[in-house]
């Protein structure tokens, strides 16, 4: 199965690409994750994309695009995947299609989380991240079971420089500058499923498995 996860920054998307990807088996692609990977390998792109990023900033379509063929040309991305912050602007909508359409693989479908926006300040101002797998947690919501370390690796958990109170807000108007109207891209072809958001963990993976029928 081939899936797109949209929704603002806060929405859930990490969680529930992340569990949805292991119960289809098929590789959970995000674009942030790959990103914050070349910055703490410091590569020219890492270093570049880290200047964007840190404001809450988008970064630019090419380079995202550049990253997203390459990983999607993948040997594990054959089988289907679920690729989580991208397509983030019209250009990368548009280069997908092509790259879809080329490759003769179209999306299934597209899941977009709704939150509101009260919520996902809550949820990005709790939020911390395992440096060494990216894993999520929630300090309320999802917390680890030992302090503040990952239940996986057992490395310390941080707090991500953009889910600073001041850059959550500019990053939560980016999206919906930019980033809100690119689901109406794919509402045509009616693959679109639009899931509440605002539930238990459990319960919204639920929804999106009962809405894609696995
Ligand atoms: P969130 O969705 O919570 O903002 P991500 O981890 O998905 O967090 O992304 C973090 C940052 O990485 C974004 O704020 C942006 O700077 C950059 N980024 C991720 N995906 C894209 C994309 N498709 N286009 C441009 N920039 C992106």
């Amino acid at each position: 199965m081939r899936l797109l996860m949209a929704g603002s920054p806060g929405s859930g998307k990490g969680t529930h690409s992340r569990r949805l990807g292991e119960h289809l088996n098929v590789p959970h692609i995000a674009t942030g994750d790959l990103l914050r990977e070349q910055v703490s390998l410091g590569t020219p792109l890492g270093r570049n994309a880290q200047t964007f990023m840190d404001r809450g900033d988008y970064v630019p379509d090419d380079v995202m695009v550049a990253m997203i063929k390459d990983r999607l040309a993948q040997p594990d991305a054959q089988k289907g995947f679920i690729l989580d912050g991208f397509p983030r602007t019209q250009g990368q909508a548009d280069s997908l299609d092509k790259m879809l359409a080329d490759l003769g693989t179209p999306i299934d479908a597209v899941i977009v989380l709704e939150v509101p926006t009260e919520e996902m300040v809550r949820r990005l101002s709790g939020r911390r991240t395992c440096p060494t797998c990216q894993r999520p947690y929630h300090m309320d919501d999802e917390p680890p079971k030992d302090d503040e370390t990952c239940d996986d690796d057992g490395t310390k958990l941080e707090r991500r420089a953009d889910d600073e109170p001041d850059t959550v807000r500019h990053r939560l108007k980016v999206y919906a500058d930019r980033t809100a109207g690119v689901v109406e891209h794919y509402d045509t072809d009616s693959v679109v499923k639009r899931i509440n958001g605002e539930a238990s963990v459990d319960e919204v993976q639920e929804r999106i498995r009962t809405a894609l029928g696995v």
